[in-house]
């Protein structure tokens, strides 16, 4: 199996081979085409797999169609547990859409918070985000989510475990009920599971 036989399109391909993958990971396997078909994803996985290249690539190729983000709008969300893991995907994320107009930014607690608000000025396709910032964010009418089109919870058992799991259904009330959805966890404890039956739709 071939990144090209997933069906990427080439500015992906080039980044692709440009960060040096020749060939996908198992989770890249699966879940690649089914996030291209716009399927709610349900996986699995831990840091190390590939994981973030595993939604991250599909997620900018269907931003590639469809209209561009208006000012303070976001297309794709990514909500992960802690700042490290958000600036990690958010640099993963940026290599992976070099070749693409696409805008990416990343947003988190315990630095001021004035510059976050200037780069969602004019709006970004890709937005990584911890769930607290993101609701500070909000407050102050810095963000909107009438464009979203994908969401994707990363790490979602460690956003439990750290007690965020009230900050992200808060934000799951706020965001468009006609969305993708994409779930992943290391590991599957009960509080996830009611998690993916309320937010996610006929889930591979
Ligand atoms: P992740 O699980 O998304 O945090 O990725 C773990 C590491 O594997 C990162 O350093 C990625 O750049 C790298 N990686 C992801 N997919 C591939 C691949 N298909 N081939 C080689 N390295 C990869």
């Amino acid at each position: 199996m071939s990144f090209t036989q997933l069906g990427l399109a080439e500015p992906l391909l080039k980044a692709i081979e440009k960060r040096g993958f020749s060939t996908p990971s198992p989770i890249q396997e699966k879940a690649i085409p089914e996030v291209l078909q716009g399927k709610d994803v349900l996986a699995a996985a831990q840091t190390g797999t590939g994981k973030t290249a595993g939604f991250g690539l599909p997620i900018l190729q269907r931003l590639m169609e469809g209209q561009p983000v208006s000012g303070n709008n976001v297309r794709a969300l990514i909500l992960t547990p802690t700042r490290e893991l958000a600036a990690q995907v958010e640099e993963s994320i940026r290599a992976f859409s070099e070749f693409l107009p696409l805008k990416t930014a990343v947003v988190f607690g315990g630095v001021g918070i004035n510059p976050q608000m200037m780069k969602l000025r004019k709006g970004v396709d890709v937005l990584i985000a911890t769930p607290g910032r993101l609701l500070d964010l909000y407050q102050q009418n810095a963000v909107k989510f009438s464009q979203l089109e994908v969401l994707v919870l990363d790490e979602a058992d460690t956003m439990c475990d750290m007690g965020f799991l009230p900050d992200v259904r808060r934000i799951l009330k706020l965001v468009p009920t006609k969305r993708q959805t994409l779930l992943f966890s290391a590991t599957m404890p009960a509080d996830i599971r009611k998690l993916t039956a309320d937010i996610l739709h006929d889930p591979t």
